[in-house]
């Protein structure tokens, strides 16, 4: 049921034939989720989906553009990063199944559209992505501490072993 208060959400009269660009702005706090709360988003998110309506068939691509702030894998001070992240889906109003031998569907989410829904809610279409766009691992590069960390770490491998010298002299 499609209540008209979700956080993200298109309103299926507005989306016209062709090309249509929505824009939204939101934070990690107000989807709810301590996951994505604590992700490292600082500023304020922005969402940008573009729908192409072509009769029935609809296909609707999402992008999210955000910094963070996330703790260094090695020193664990925080690094500004940008996170974006990006996914498509495709709908259709008419009740028609999908080309299963489509590469192009198959490899992209399928969503069967109700003809009298007034709105399509994206919220946890616009979490996932962005729970998606958050980099596994980040390391410092400013920081004169790390790199004194890390380059310790490949003198250490480089270090002749006293049975090398021997086998050298
Ligand atoms: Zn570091």
């Amino acid at each position: 049921m499609q209540t008209g208060n979700a956080l993200i959400e298109i309103r299926t009269a507005a989306i016209t034939e062709g090309a249509c660009v929505f824009d939204f702005t939101c934070r990690a706090e107000d989807f709810n989720d301590p996951k994505l709360a604590e992700s490292g988003f600082t500023d304020e998110i922005r969402v940008r989906a573009v729908t192409q309506k072509n009769g029935s068939e609809l296909m609707l691509t999402l992008t999210t553009d955000a910094t963070g702030e996330i703790p260094c894998d090695i020193c664990l001070a925080p690094v500004k990063v940008s996170m974006s992240g990006s996914w498509r889906m495709y709908c259709n109003t008419d009740g028609c199944s999908r080309d299963e031998e489509d590469e192009e569907t198959r490899r992209d989410e399928y969503r069967q559209l109700d003809r009298a829904a007034v709105s399509i809610d994206l919220t946890e279409d616009v979490r996932e992505t962005l729970l998606l766009s958050v980099p596994m691992k980040v390391t410092c590069t400013a920081n004169p501490d790390c790199r004194l960390y890390t380059g310790g770490e490949k003198e250490e491998k480089n270090s002749t072993s006293p049975g090398t010298k021997a086998w050298l002299n």
